[in-house]
Order: structure tokens, then sequence, then C-alpha cells
């Protein structure tokens, strides 16, 4: 390992923060890295911008925003959860509607999960920021990005997010390990009044030691070096253009699905995710078992359904480094362990329909990585 305390290393620091901000699409923000995962950037977006009592609005559609409102909860916060049918998006009219019933504005924050990584979904921030300022609530909105920042659109400053959370091992193309948040101007006035108590999550520390180009702590240097080298990635391709290969490539696995006779866990086609895929699996067989007979004969990762979906679906994730032929190779291997556990698919049909789908949408030859 290299020094941290080194007079070279408050290069890669002043890098890695100007690039991050460039990925969160914001330029008032001020983004914290932190050795952590999704979850620890859940707490210290919290524990720096709240006191215990306070109350929050909260989406639950899904694994991971039960987790992140549980996370909210074990703070001491007050949390006004508005369930939906796992599967659905985020509802503005409902955001909307209970802003409005919040006459004395006691709520204080509104808890988004971007991308649903359990259900495949992604929320509408744009029309969630209108349903905010519909409302003529003053509410920071905390945004949930693990699974969409890096992989989809993702404009911090243009949807008015006050948090945006995220970390390594997805978009980022990393190890998991690091805990990235990015504050708005607004959220780091809150941080002076936020009496939940933290110590190795501060932001405080954090911003004095960055201030420096330095870390508070040690900070878990090979995963900076490795972020220096995606982002430069991500940044050389361009924002535009990995979002829409993101979008190309999960088209591809839709039409594999539909190809399949499958049903998706995502409702509604328009929320369908870029980066993930939830197949519902037919009744009388266990999504369970299509990951476990995916990874132990053919050495594919599928994702397996968390909590309430457990066992009625697989997820394909489509995130990150990865091209047609890749996912290719992926969606061959769901269709083995489909059919070995018993699903009644044809062999190859979502292998041909994706193929169609990646043909016509094929790049020009020029743009061929
Ligand atoms: N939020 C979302 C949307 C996720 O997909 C995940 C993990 O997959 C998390 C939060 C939790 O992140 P971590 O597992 O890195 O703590």
């Amino acid at each position: 390992m290299e020094d941290h305390r080194s007079s070279k290393f408050p290069e890669l620091t002043r890098e890695l923060l100007a690039d991050l901000k460039q990925v969160f699409q914001t330029g008032e923000g001020q983004p914290f890295i932190f050795p952590a995962t999704g979850s620890g950037g859940w707490e210290t977006a919290l524990v720096n911008t709240r006191s215990p009592g306070d109350r929050l609005l909260a989406v639950r559609n899904g694994h991971f925003s039960h987790l992140f409102i549980d996370c909210a909860q074990r703070h001491g916060l007050v949390v006004d959860a508005i369930d939906v049918e796992w599967g659905e998006p985020a509802p503005p009219d409902r955001i909307e509607e209970a802003l409005k019933a919040d006459a004395d504005k006691a709520i204080q924050g509104v808890l988004i999960v971007h991308n649903e990584t359990a259900t495949g979904v992604t929320s509408d921030l744009a029309s969630i920021r209108r349903a905010i300022d519909a409302a003529g609530h003053p509410a920071l909105l905390y945004v949930d990005g693990v699974s969409s920042v890096c992989s989809l659109d993702f404009r911090m400053d243009e949807w008015g997010v006050d948090l945006a959370i995220t970390g390594s091992q997805k978009g980022l193309m990393l190890p998991a390990g690091l805990g990235i948040v990015c504050a708005s101007p607004k959220a780091l006035a809150q941080n002076e009044s936020a009496k939940c108590s933290r110590c190795f999550f501060d932001w405080g520390d954090m911003q004095k030691a960055n201030a420096t180009g330095y870390f508070p702590y040690t900070p878990a240097l090979s995963l900076l070096f490795g972020l220096q080298e995606s982002l430069n990635l991500l940044l050389e391709e361009g924002l535009e253009n990995v979002f829409a290969r993101h979008h190309r490539l999960a088209e591809g696995v839709r039409a594999a699905v539909r190809a399949w006779g499958l049903e998706l866990c995502s409702k509604r086609r328009e929320n369908d995710s870029d980066s993930v895929t939830a197949v519902m699996v037919p009744e009388g067989v266990s999504g369970a078992d299509v990951v476990d007979v995916a990874f132990k004969r053919y050495n594919l990762s599928l994702g397996a359904g968390l909590a309430r979906v457990a066992g009625k679906l697989f997820r394909i994730g489509h995130l990150g480094a990865l091209n047609e032929l890749m996912l290719l190779g992926a969606l061959a291997g769901a269709e083995m362990a489909m059919r070995d556990v018993g699903i009644d698919i044809a062999l190859g049909s979502g292998v041909a329909a994706a193929q169609d789908s990646y043909s016509r949408s094929a790049q020009p030859l020029t743009a061929a990585r």
C-alpha cells in the first residue's frame, strides 16, 4: 500500500472528489467517500442531517427501501411509510398528497430508492421532485442510487436530490467496500444542527481532512485507486453513452424474458430497470433453485428473490462493465438453469430474441469497443 499521509496523496483525493461530482451530475454537491457499503451510505446520509425524533416520509416498494426505512428507524427517526405493491415504482401522487397533508411541515425528508434492485423497478425522480415542489414542501430528498448511479441517468442538481447515496460494487464496477454520499448545500447546512450520534461517519471530520486532501482515518486505498480507474472509464465512454448502453443491454434481456413467456416483477413497462431484471418463475418452481443450479452447474451468478419475493423470482444483473456477448452468455446460462429445474422454455429462445434486439440496435462500427 502507498502511504496515505504522503505529500502526493492529496492529488488522488482531489481528482476523485471532482470526478464524483461529474457522475452525480452536480455542481454544488459535496461528495464523501467512506470505507463502507451502500448501507453505510444510508447511515451517513441520515445521521449527518437528522436528529432523533425527526419525521420522514418514505416509499417502501421492495427489500432495499424496507431496509433504508429500517436504518432510519433504528436511529430514532419516525418514518411515515407509503407501502406499494412490490413491482410498483414510488408514486409521485401519493408523495404529493402526504406532503400537502403535512400543513405544519413536520416531515423533514423524503426517502426514495431510485432503482429497487430487489424488484427491477426504477422510480421517476423528476416526477417525485415535481410532486415535492407542487406540495411546496421543504423536505430534503434522500435518494438511494446504489444500483442506478453510473448505470442510469442520475441528475442530482436538476432533480433537486439532497442526499445521493451509492456503493462501489455496482455501476462503479469495483469490489464492495466504499459507501459514497453526495450532499447538496441544503443537506450540508442541515449537518450543523443534526443531533444523531456519529463518529466514524461524521461529515465534519471528513470535510476537514478532505479539505487538505486526506482522510480522517486509513482510507480503503486500493479501492480509491480502483475508483480513479472506474471514473476514468465512465467519463471516457461518456455518461450518455453509458446510459444508452445499459438501456440497449436491458432491452435485450426484456426481449429474452418475453420470448421465454415469463413475466417481470416490474409492473409498468416505463419503470422497467435498465440495470437489473427480476424474472417471475411459474408456480410450483422456486427461483432460488434456478439461482443455485445456475451457480453450481454453470458458474453463473444470478440474484435471488429477497424477503417477500423470495423463491418467486430470480434476477439478472446487467450493469457496469458489460457488453452484448457477456449478457448473451448469461441468458444462455439462465435458460439452461431454468430448463434444469423444470421450467418449460425453449432453449435458445431468449438468446435469439436478445440477439435480434442487439443486432437491431447495433452501434455504428466505429463505436464498437
Ligand atoms: N440499496 C440498494 C438499491 C441495493 O441494491 C443495495 C444492495 O444491493 C443496498 C442498498 C445495500 O448496499 P450494500 O449491500 O452495499 O450495503
